[in-house]
């Protein structure tokens, strides 16, 4: 559901448009959005600003550009982008949407930090390849896990899909799929080469609930071929661990039996720490 990006804000001075610097060599006047959708409760934020970008009719690349996001070492995905929200970002976003950092915090992978995540060596200013300082943790860096039954009802992507521990759809009472049976890459990965990659050129309409994935288009090496499979009907693996990912396999052998009941984790009850950064906008209240 898209509202109005001032609707429930007072008018601020930056509402006009502000010049930031969104990128090496770039500089990107940012301008309140006239609507964005509203985070759901638990959304990842790569989840939204998919949903952004479906309601804005642009490409995923082209939105998290319009939403102000910070893009620093390379022009193919925004800094941090869905595990820390940097300063820049959260400015950008504010004059965007007048979306309250504490919001946007929320569906990040940093919620987490100091329960099952430790990133205590993470700092906004990092620009760095993330696999070096974040590899052993128990997170996604690019892509998720899904469940399909959510999917046929939602388009949106829990930010716990993409936590390690993982496993089990607690509503539905089935494992989790990690890897998309078509094209046989992680699911909202993007790519095998490039992951996390946002697109900014594309005539395919993104649809969130298809798998989305590119794979090289020979004929088209700019063209790259589009996985349209629809993540609702692929069937999720069978109980007993039999399935892809090691998490449910690794449940499985320490209980001897099925995995029901959701991740552990998540099931009792991860402590969410203050938000790193907090932050206001002066624009206005909260969109919750
Ligand atoms: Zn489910
Ligand atoms: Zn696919």
């Amino acid at each position: 559901m898209a509202t109005p990006a001032g609707k429930h804000s007072a008018v601020s001075p930056r509402s006009s448009g502000a010049l930031l610097g969104r990128g090496p060599g770039t500089v990107q006047e940012l301008r309140r959005l006239p609507a964005v959708p509203v985070p759901a409760d638990g959304e990842a934020f790569a989840s939204w600003v998919d949903r952004t970008a479906v309601a804005m009719g642009l490409s995923p690349g082209l939105a998290a550009r319009a939403l102000g996001l910070e893009y620093r070492t390379n022009d193919r995905v925004p800094a941090l982008f869905g595990i820390l929200p940097t300063p820049a970002s959260l400015d950008g976003l504010c004059t965007t949407t007048g979306l309250q950092a504490d919001v946007v915090e929320t569906m990040h992978l940093s919620r987490y930090d100091g329960t099952i995540l430790n990133f205590n060596a993470l700092h906004p200013g990092y620009d760095k390849p993330l696999e070096h300082l974040l590899g052993k943790q128990w997170l996604q860096l690019t892509g998720s896990r899904a469940c399909p039954h959510c999917l046929a009802r939602s388009d949106v992507w829990p930010l716990w899909w993409r936590l390690g521990i993982a496993a089990v759809c607690p509503d539905h009472r089935c494992l989790l799929i990690d890897t998309c049976p078509a094209c046989g890459i992680a699911l909202r990965r993007g790519s095998k080469n490039t992951p996390g990659t946002l697109l900014r050129r594309t005539h395919v309409t993104l649809d969130l609930r298809e798998c989305g994935n590119r794979q090289p288009n020979p004929g088209k090496p700019r063209s790259p071929t589009v996985c349209r499979q629809r993540i609702a009907d692929t069937p999720p693996p069978g109980p007993g661990g039999s399935g892809r990912h090691p998490a449910a396999r690794a449940r499985h052998r320490r209980r001897g039996s099925s995995s029901a009941g959701g991740p552990a984790g998540h099931r009792r009850g991860l402590v969410r720490r203050p938000p790193l950064h907090r932050r206001t906008c002066p624009a206005g209240r909260s969109r919750r």
